[in-house]
Formats: C-alpha cells, structure tokens, sequence
C-alpha cells in the first residue's frame, strides 16, 4: 500500500475514533448529570453495568487509536508495512482491513494464543 494511501486511512480511522470516545465519553456525563431523584432502585444496577460497559468500550477505542498513532509512527520511520514481529512484509489485503496492523497474521496469531 503507498504510504500516502495508508496516511490518509490512518488519519480517517483516527478521527473516527476520536469521535467515538468523544461520543462514549458525553454518554457517560449524561448519565452522571441524570436527576437521582426519580431513579427506581433497581435502575441504579443497570445504570452501573452501563457506566462499565461505556468504560470498557473506551478503553478499547482508546486502544484502537494507540495503534493507529503506532501505526502513523511507523510510517515516519518507513517501516509501515512490515511485521513488527517478524520483518515480513504485511499483505496489502491486510493493510486493507486493517491499516494500523502492526503484525502479520501468523505473528499476531502466535501473540493471541500466548495470553
Ligand atoms: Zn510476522
């Protein structure tokens, strides 16, 4: 993939979620302004397992777009592209799906499987 391609997909996917923990984050201070006053006992369950699950769903934005500023940081370096891991050049079709992949497929196979 040309690095300007890769750039400018980098950037999209990293504004993108940027807006999606804004939005997780404005979600979570609606909650918090909510009046307590009307609120059914049995709703206070529920409202925390949403405070959880919005937490959960920004750490995962957030580390979405750990690797995409990675993956930015590599292309500076000319190394974009390449498996972290093993050196190997990363398949076009990968880069596709996932432009901020930082390993090919059989290195980030082997990762997954060691946790
Ligand atoms: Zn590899």
């Amino acid at each position: 993939m040309e690095a300007a391609v890769a750039r400018a997909r980098l950037e999209e996917l990293l504004a993108e979620l940027e807006a999606s923990a804004a939005v997780v984050q404005h979600a979570g201070e609606d909650a918090g302004e909510r009046p307590t006053l009307d609120q059914h006992p049995a709703d206070s369950g529920s409202n925390l397992a949403d405070a959880d699950r919005e937490e959960a769903t920004l750490e995962i934005v957030l580390a979405q777009q750990e690797r995409v500023r990675e993956a930015l940081a590599r292309l500076d370096a000319g190394t974009y592209g390449q498996c972290v891991d093993c050196g190997r050049e990363l398949p076009d079709a990968r880069l596709e799906v996932r432009p901020e992949a930082s390993r090919c497929v059989d290195c980030q196979q082997r990762r997954e499987s060691l946790r």
